[in-house]
This record gives structure tokens, C-alpha cells and sequence, in this order.
């Protein structure tokens, strides 16, 4: 007897879910991914400033299906769906047979179409855009060491676009990286490396209640980030930034943590999009009028009770992971549930540097300094996968945090060739919408 295969277009956080959800379910699952690795992504910056290493913070996919025995996986980019045929196709020119498909691609970043955005910043969305980033940075160093008179010229000084926790919690942690390269770098002026956190709201940490705002604004500042905040960026150039006021940041290195959109995958697939390029999708998170193609994580467009679009977060995937699941099998067992997926907050955290973070939790609890910062330590080792990279990381941070050092300063990408991708886009980033 053949089961229903159930076709999972990517193995982030919410795809993972699915499969895992589905396992004692009599179907099938194929996870597609075009990585052979699940990655962590809310510790990306940490790759990114040498405080953690790439195989702490992904883990290969098939490894995580072992104890999974009706799911597989299987390397590939999806490019389309003929949903009349009902398969997907592949970038490497196969076709994937599905009776349910739940696409869970995820999202990239998004520049607005500000002028020079795509070309001269950095996205922080890939392993490679972290490992690309912590190369550039560290080069920049190895460069103005080389020729002190680079330090005018912006080598040392990093804008970061975007006041959301990715921006937040990567501007902390370059200053900390600032005080161990000053300990490298004896004859560089390192007290002149800036980090510059350019946000177009008056304030930082969007989602968090105005006094962990403060708190977050208070320690970036202690830690020496200098903030703009109600400013926008007009433009960026190869050597730094223009503000809406028509101000300059000389910078060598922008980063852009000011907005995601859906992954390209959302424009190939054919179905309607809403904001952001996401998907649209019923309040059971199927494609509408669809019971066999499901939408779930940061490429859906789906909405709460009040019609609020829910935010682009990892729980948000998880639970729409596991909801799916769900569904698939109540449709397999004959009794479809058609049940509305209601998304439950458990609660928002961001950390700004050592023992200092900010965290909410959805009864009005909110927790900041070293016991927010515990939490948060707490709940990311939780959340990752695998008592190795457990481990590592639990070692890794308690290393960095008795010796102030960062071990994984390696420029793994040098010269402009290599710290370029190779078609010659700029640093990384998709076009715009
Ligand atoms: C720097 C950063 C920090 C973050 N911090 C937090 C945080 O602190 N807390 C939080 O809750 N959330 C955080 N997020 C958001 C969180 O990571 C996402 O909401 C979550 O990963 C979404 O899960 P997903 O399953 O929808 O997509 P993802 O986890 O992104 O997985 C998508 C997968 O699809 C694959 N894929 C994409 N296109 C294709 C294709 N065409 N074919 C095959 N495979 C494809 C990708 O390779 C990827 O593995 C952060 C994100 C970033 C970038």
C-alpha cells in the first residue's frame, strides 16, 4: 500500500515541526532544502562576531530526521509547482510527486529599495552572510593595521540599519568584539571603532514595552553604540551612509537589519501574496480553496484573531509546523479537523551584551539586566538542536564571558573577490520587491 507523501519545502523551524509532527501519522514526509543544514538564525550575529562557530549554530538535517523513521530529506532549491500534476520542480531540473505540499521557505532580507542598499550592505540572514561579515569586519582591521590612515575612512566603523532585536543584539556584540580586537590590534587606534545604530522609530525594540526600550537604550549606550534613532538611511554608498537629514556616516561596513520580505520562492509558487510578498493564507494556514498545500513561518501572511499579521518569529513557525501536522493527519485519518490555527505568544527577548537583556512575557511580566540575560542564555539552549551543539554553545559563552575573548576571529573569505559573492550582486542581498 502506498501512503500519502507529504512534500516539506524547507527544514527551518517550522519545517522541521511538520516532520516531526507527522510521525506516528501513516504518510510520508520529504523534507527539500536547499542547505543540508537546519540553521539557528536568532545566534547568526554571534557567528558573525567570532563569539560562536558555524557548526554550533547549524545542524544537518539529516541528522535531525534520524529518530524520524517516515521522513526523509532531500538537497535541492525549489523553483515552482504544478499544482495541477501536483508536483514541485528543482533548480537541478527533478520533479518531487506530493499528495500535501507545505511550503515553510522562510523569508530574506529586504531593503525597501533604498538606493545603493542592495549593493554596499550586508544582510544577516545565511551562514554565509555571517561568515562573510565576521571575514570583512576582521579584514578591515588587517587593513587599517597595514595603513592606519583607513581609520578616517570609516574601516573601523560599522552602521547597523534597523532597531529590531537582530540590530539590537548585533550592535552589542561588536562593541564587545571592539574590546578583544583592541587586546589584538596594540598599535591601531581601537578606541576610534564605532558602531552606529541607525532606527527610523524614536526609539529601539519595537515589540517590547517603552521601559525595556529605555533599559536597551540605556545599555547600547554604556556599551558605547551611538544611536540615531527617528532616522532613516536615504542612502548607501561604498564608503558609508546617508541619513534622511542629510547627515554621513563614513563606514566601511553596513549591515541591514531593517526589514525581511518572503523568500523568492513565494513569487514562483504563482499563489497571492499580501504584505512582505507572503503568501496569503485561510485561517488554517492552507492556500484558499486548497486542502492539500499548506503555508507556514516567516513566508505565510498569516493572521491573528483581529487580523493583525502574526510576526516573523520562530515560535510563530514552530506552532504553525506542528498545526499543519495536524490537519495533514486528521485528512489522512478521514476526519479533516479544519481547525483554526491560533498562534499562542509565550513571550519576546532580546539581549543587548553581557548580563544585560530585555525580556516580556504575555501576562505583563517583564524581566531586564543579568536575570533577563539568564533567560534568554536559558532559552536558546533550549532551543537548539542537539546536546553537542548544546554543549559547544553553553562552553563557548562561558569562555567568552570569563576571558572577554572571542575565539573564531578567522578571516575565512579575503580580498574583495572572495568577500564578494561571486555574481558580482555587492555584499549579499536580494533585490527588492
Ligand atoms: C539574524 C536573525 C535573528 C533572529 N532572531 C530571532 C529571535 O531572537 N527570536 C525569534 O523567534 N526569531 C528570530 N528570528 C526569526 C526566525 O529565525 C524566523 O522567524 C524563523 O527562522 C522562521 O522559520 P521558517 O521555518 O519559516 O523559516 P527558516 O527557519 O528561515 O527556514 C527556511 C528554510 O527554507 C529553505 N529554503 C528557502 N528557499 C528554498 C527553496 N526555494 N528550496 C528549498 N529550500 C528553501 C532555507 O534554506 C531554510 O532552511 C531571527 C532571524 C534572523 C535572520
Amino acid at each position: 500500500v502506498t501512503r500519502p507523501r507529504v512534500v516539506v519545502i524547507g527544514a527551518g523551524f517550522g519545517g522541521l515541526r511538520v516532520a516531526r509532527g507527522l510521525r506516528r501519522a501513516p504518510v510520508d514526509v520529504l523534507l527539500l532544502d536547499a542547505a543540508n543544514y537546519h540553521l539557528f538564525q536568532p545566534l547568526l550575529y554571534q557567528v558573525a562576531t567570532a563569539g560562536l562557530a558555524p557548526t554550533d549554530i547549524a545542524y544537518p538535517v539529516r541528522g535531525a530526521l534520524r529518530r524520524i523513521t517516515n521522513a526523509g530529506f532531500r538537497l535541492g532549491t525549489v523553483t515552482g509547482a504544478d499544482l495541477d500534476r501536483k508536483v514541485v520542480t528543482t533548480a537541478e531540473g527533478t520533479e518531487v510527486a506530493f499528495d500535501f505540499l507545505v511550503v515553510a521557505a522562510g523569508a530574506r532580507t529586504a531593503t525597501f529599495g533604498v538606493p545603493g542598499a542592495d549593493e554596499h550592505a550586508r544582510g544577516l540572514k545565511t551562514l554565509e552572510d555571517a561568515l562573510r561579515l565576521r571575514s570583512h569586519l576582521l579584514l578591515r582591521f588587517e587593513e587599517a593595521a597595514a595603513d592606519p590612515g583607513l581609520v578616517g575612512e570609516g574601516a573601523l566603523t560599522t552602521v547597523v540599519v534597523g532597531g529590531g532585536p537582530t540590530g539590537v543584539e548585533l550592535a552589542g556584540a561588536l562593541r564587545e568584539l571592539h574590546r578583544v580586537l583592541a587586546k589584538d590590534f596594540p598599535g591601531l587606534p581601537v578606541d576610534q571603532a564605532r558602531v552606529v545604530l541607525v532606527e527610523l522609530a524614536p526609539h529601539v525594540l519595537a515589540p517590547f514595552h517603552e521601559r525595556l526600550r529605555r533599559h536597551a537604550v540605556r545599555q547600547l549606550e554604556a556599551r558605547g553604540v551611538e544611536l540615531r534613532l527617528g532616522r532613516s538611511v536615504a542612502k548607501v554608498t561604498p564608503g558609508g551612509v546617508v541619513l534622511d537629514d542629510g547627515s554621513e556616516v563614513v563606514a566601511q561596513t553596513v549591515v541591514w537589519a531593517a526589514g525581511v520580505q518572503a523568500a523568492e520562492l513565494a513569487a514562483q509558487l504563482g499563489f497571492e501574496r499580501g504584505p512582505g510578498g507572503r503568501i496569503v493564507v485561510d485561517e488554517r494556514l492552507a492556500v484558499p480553496g486548497r486542502d492539500d498545500v499548506w503555508v507556514i513561518g516567516d513566508i505565510a501572511a498569516a493572521r491573528d484573531e483581529q487580523g493583525q499579521l502574526l510576526p516573523q518569529v520562530a515560535p510563530v513557525a514552530m506552532q504553525g509546523g506542528l498545526h499543519v501536522a495536524a490537519e495533514i493527519a486528521s485528512q489522512v485519518a478521514g476526519t479533516p479537523r479544519n481547525a483554526p490555527f491560533r498562534y499562542r505568544d509565550k513571550g519576546t527577548m532580546a539581549t543587548i551584551g553581557r548580563r544585560a537583556a530585555v525580556a516580556q512575557l504575555p501576562p505583563g511580566l517583564r524581566f531586564r539586566g543579568t536575570l533577563g540575560w539568564l533567560m534568554w542564555l536559558g532559552l536558546h539552549l533550549v532551543m537548539l538542536i542537539g546536546y553537542r551543539n548544546r554543549a559547544s554553545v553553553l562552553l563557548n559563552w562561558a569562555y567568552n564571558y570569563l576571558t572577554w575573548e572571542r575565539g573564531g576571529r578567522l578571516i575565512t573569505y579575503q580580498g574583495e573577490a572572495q568577500d564578494e559573492p561571486p555574481d558580482g550582486r555587492g555584499p549579499g542581498l536580494p533585490p527588492s520587491p
